[in-house]
């Protein structure tokens, strides 16, 4: 190809980023750079030209990894022993942000090209350079992204299967429901725990079925409430397996997931047999029930003949034998009392608690209570409101209950001389609200939400002190609530305490 049909300085100026060089190593003067060459390290012609080319383009101090001067050096040698064109593989080497001490990321690929005269001999040496820096950053990029979602997907994997391992060994099973397509979802154990086969499909109306009648409606209460609220918390049912028959009680719990990327609302939960407990806390039950009414009957003997005696000794007045009696028939009282509560909370866990609803006035209810009280106290003072007369309909003797249960806490739970009050008025126009004010020892606010549960007594130096099972409570919340009412406190530690409690002047069952 003959030389002068090529105009060199006109291609020089669009060829791609190139350095002319002067062969005179190990300086390799710097004779010529183009526009591409300056756009791509950002450079001006009077920072590079007549500058050696190391001295140009220095290593990164801050990088210890990269030797580019050294293998740049290197190649420039060989191309001037060898005449041929050396190839540098792609590498990093950092350009000097002019007029500072920084440098910039840059990744490139260089081609040393010799420019030989007639003679053999290297005139010039081309080096020629391609920015790389965009398609380096976005495959490490991709990497690091398909990195992290590797590791996503497999901390999701972990953790599936340790989940899978957990409700495995808590013999847990496991449902999921779709709100709207009304497919149901079991795991193996969940279709055991029903007393399905595994080769059985079951549907969730089947599996409903299969539970006690009376808990049917509790379920899809429990579920609809969920739908309102987002969860189905400690739903407990007895279930009489499919093909054998058994009895088993669930307890399940679960969350609604709502609708979702073209997914419709969905229920996913858990369910686990809790047959051995129930059966367990029966087997208690039946013998406090047993241990009470056995207890029962000797003591309302003691109490008759304890009576007989004061009614024949009254004319004699011997004030002790009289003060002793009037003790004793107290104790017996009070044990009377404790026994009574024990066999409510026994008939009422075993769903025997009936309200017998009849009419009556809560001011003439608060008057007889205010009586019966005043004759069994004299150390504290009870102030009683005066009540309007409000005729209700509800179960007289459990509401009578309620109310000298929460006195005999007052009274309990405060010291000697201190103030009880009790009010009882109409509110909203359907309801009544009786409370029971006391300033006595007061609850601590983690203990409150606790007061009304079976069994449950706050721990401290006041109440060791005082007698008690913690069912008075529990009783009372069970009696206001078939009542369609609803009890709670307020209280501040140390201040005082009162309970109150709402009903409505008729039940809606009633
Ligand atoms: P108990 O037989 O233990 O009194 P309750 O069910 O009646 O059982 O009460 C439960 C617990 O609530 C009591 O043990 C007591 O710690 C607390 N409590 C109830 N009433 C009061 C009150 N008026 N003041 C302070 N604490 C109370």
């Amino acid at each position: 190809m003959p030389h002068h049909s090529v105009d060199f300085a006109a291609y020089f100026q669009t060829a791609p980023p190139t350095l002319l060089l002067k062969p005179d190593a190990p300086r390799f003067t710097i004779v010529d750079v183009n526009p591409a060459y300056l756009q791509a390290v950002n450079a001006n012609p009077e920072d590079l030209i007549g500058l050696g080319t190391l001295e140009a383009f220095p290593d990164n101090p801050d990088d210890p990894v990269t030797q580019n001067v050294q293998s740049l050096r290197n190649s420039l040698i060989r191309v001037l022993n060898t005449k041929v064109q050396d190839i540098l593989p792609s590498q990093k080497y950092d350009i000097p942000v002019r007029g500072t001490d920084r440098f910039e990321t840059r990744y490139w690929k260089a081609t040393n090209s010799p420019i030989v005269n007639d003679a053999g001999e290297v005139v010039y040496i081309a080096h020629v350079v391609l920015d790389i820096t965009k398609a380096v950053v976005t495959a490490q990029e991709e990497r690091f992204a398909y990195e992290l979602s590797e590791a996503r997907r497999r901390a999701t994997e972990q953790m599936e299967e340790r989940l899978r391992l957990a409700i495995e060994s808590a013999s847990l099973g496991t449902w999921h429901f779709d709100a709207i397509t009304r497919e149901f979802i079991v795991s193996p154990r969940f279709k055991a725990l029903f007393g399905f086969s595994q080769e059985e499909t079951m549907t969730f109306d089947e599996a409903i079925k299969q539970v006690e009648e009376g808990y049917q409606g509790k379920i899809s209460k429990g579920i609809e409430l969920a739908f309102s609220q987002g969860e189905i918390k400690d739903l407990e049912f007895p279930v009489i397996g499919r093909n054998d028959g058994q009895l088993r009680w669930l307890r399940s719990t679960g969350r609604l997931y709502a609708a979702q990327d073209g997914k419709g609302a969905n229920f996913s939960g858990t369910v686990m047999d809790i047959t051995k407990s129930r059966l367990d806390e029966q087997r208690k039950n039946d013998f406090i029930a047993m241990v009470s009414h056995e207890l029962k009957t000797p003591l309302t003997s003691l109490n008759g003949y304890i009576q007989v005696l004061q009614s024949k000794l009254e004319p004699q007045h011997n004030s002790l034998v009289t003060t002793v009696l009037d003790k004793a028939r107290k104790q017996v009282g009070k044990m009377i009392g404790l026994i009574g509560g024990f066999l409510n909370v026994s008939r009422l866990e075993a769903g025997k608690i009936h309200l017998e609803i009849t009419r009556c006035d809560m001011a003439t209810l608060l008057k007889e209570i205010e009586s019966d009280i005043s004759i069994d106290n004299r150390s504290r003072h009870i102030v009683f409101s005066p009540v309007e007369t409000t005729w209700m309909n509800v179960d007289r003797d459990k509401i009578e209950l309620v109310i000298t249960n929460l006195i005999s806490n007052a009274i309990k739970y405060s010291p000697i001389d201190a103030t009880i009050q009790v009010t009882c008025v109409p509110v909203a126009h359907d309801s009544v609200m009786v409370r029971v004010k006391d300033h006595g020892i007061g609850i601590k606010s983690e203990d409150q939400p606790h007061v009304f549960d079976r069994f449950y007594r706050v721990e401290n130096r006041q109440t060791t002190a005082v007698a008690g099972f913690g069912i008075g409570l529990y009783l009372c919340k069970e009696i206001v609530e078939r009542h369609g009412g609803k009890i709670w406190v307020e209280s501040e530690f140390g201040q005082g305490s009162t309970f109150s409690f709402c009903i409505p002047f008729r039940p809606a069952t009633a």
